[in-house]
């Protein structure tokens, strides 16, 4: 459990780095020792946000050995974890009592507890962020109690916590509401954006989940379908070329030399080739993302986001903006936490990536202004600039989150400075 040492700590991109004393506690009681035994401590997950939010130079506490399933509930399929379970751990668990997440979004790596406390979340217009599905949680406060949270106990914690960024304490254990297993079909294809523009608010009600990625310089964009299926499992084909490879290599092409963007963006239709491949959902959602980069996101209003789409494009292609990788656009549907993104509001989610070399001000700064323009909400665990002043008029539960917040923790054990920043100036 002992760390004196502080040491270099990084989150996934490398755009955050720290020199905390980290932790790795055991058990439940090894965790509360150490929040009882320091005035500022931050948890941390995978490590998987862009933002600062586990950014400490003080005590990190990493929940990498609190992991596994406690219990599950055949009859309801409902579970119960350990909150650092890692989420592609947590899939191989839950296959074994045949249960499975409701979504999931494109990887599986990040740990329960950081995929909840930031609203991650796939795609799928019926579909709400992770943080929705759970059903309870336990909660280690800053004055060492551990509270059970959910519909009938704790109700505004409950409420208020399921995206609480770590600033209510540390989520221990957390109940999920499941289904059974299911196989996905999935189908991608290129599509011409004149076609996006004209079917894809239908097309969002007749897949169970629909996405598409666009590149600046490209007419097509690589269109991606899922809907549940009870067909044969249908392998993967073997591809001639690695798309992970192909995205570093035109990655560092067009950050050494820029004018090569348009004509590499324009090849697309050479290396996307239409597929279909079925399988189970766990093994469908997570994506290989080996090619590091740093993201912003915004949640727009639904009705709202393609004519944000359109803008972006249109000023990153009129400015020439250095980026390759593709925009990426995707549904979630409203929820009920009181800061999640998705607060009562059905969203277009829309993400800019920048490859980990090149310098993502340029693009975020460029198009931030516009997500503002269309209302957008950032998502908490990707780069944004806000701060509380503005992030207050985007929530109507604010002030009651920030008023529950100084309850649990009127020391601010819980907020480093960028969460001062983000929560209270
Ligand atoms: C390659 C990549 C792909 C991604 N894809 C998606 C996607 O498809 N959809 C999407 O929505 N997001 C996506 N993200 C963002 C990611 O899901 C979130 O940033 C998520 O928070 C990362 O989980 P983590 O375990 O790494 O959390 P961390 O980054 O380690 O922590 C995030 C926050 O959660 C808090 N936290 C962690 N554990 C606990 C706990 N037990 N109790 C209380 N608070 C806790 C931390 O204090 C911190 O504030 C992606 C990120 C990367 C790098």
């Amino acid at each position: 459990m002992t760390s004196d040492q502080h040491v270099l700590w990084s989150n996934w991109s490398g755009s955050q780095q720290s020199h905390p004393q980290i932790f790795y506690p055991h058990h439940i009681d090894t965790l509360k020792q150490i929040t009882d035994m320091y005035p500022k401590v931050r948890v941390v997950g995978a490590g998987h946000s862009f933002s600062a939010l586990a950014k400490t130079n003080d005590v990190l506490v990493s929940l990498d050995h609190l992991k596994g399933m406690l219990n599950h509930d055949a009859e309801h399929y409902q579970s119960e974890f350990y909150a650092g379970t890692r989420l592609f751990d947590l899939g191989e668990k839950l296959a074994v009592v045949d249960q499975a997440l409701m979504n999931q979004g494109d990887i599986d790596q990040q740990s329960l507890g950081g995929a909840i406390a930031t609203g991650t979340h796939g795609t799928g217009i019926e579909l709400p962020c992770l943080s929705a599905f759970v059903s309870g949680f336990e909660l280690l406060t800053a004055d060492g109690s551990l509270l059970q949270c959910n519909p009938t106990q704790h109700t505004d914690i409950f409420a208020a916590g399921r995206v609480a960024l770590g600033s209510f304490g540390v989520m221990t254990k957390i109940q999920l509401q499941n289904r059974p297993m299911y196989r996905l079909k999935e189908q991608i294809r290129l599509s011409p954006l004149s076609e996006i523009y004209q079917s894809i608010d239908q097309w969002k009600h007749q897949h169970r989940h629909v996405e598409f990625f666009a590149f600046i310089h490209a007419q097509d964009v690589i269109l991606k379908t899922l809907d549940e299926t009870l067909e044969d499992i249908q392998e993967r084909k073997k591809t001639w070329i690695d798309e992970d490879f192909i995205l570093h290599l035109c990655s560092e092409l067009t950050r050494l030399c820029p004018l090569l963007n348009p004509y590499l963006q324009r090849l697309l239709n050479v290396a996307i080739q239409p597929s279909t491949v079925v399988d189970w959902s766990t093994r469908l959602f997570p994506s290989a993302r080996a090619t590091r980069f740093n993201e912003m996101e915004y949640q727009l209003p639904v009705d709202r986001g393609l004519e944000c789409f359109q803008e972006i494009m249109t000023v990153l292609k009129r400015q020439k903006a250095p980026v390759f990788f593709p925009i990426e656009f995707r549904y979630v549907r409203a929820d009920d936490i009181w800061l999640s993104p998705f607060f009562e509001r059905d969203s277009v989610s829309i993400s800019i990536h920048q490859f980990y070399k090149q310098d993502y001000a340029l693009i975020f700064d460029l198009v931030e202004p516009i997500f503002l323009k269309y209302g957008g909400r950032p998502h908490w665990g990707k780069l944004h600039s806000l701060g509380a002043q503005q992030l207050r008029h985007l929530y109507p539960k604010w002030d009651d989150f920030m008023r529950l917040r100084r309850e649990l923790d009127p020391h601010k054990k819980w907020l480093n400075p960028y969460m001062e920043q983000l929560l209270t100036s």
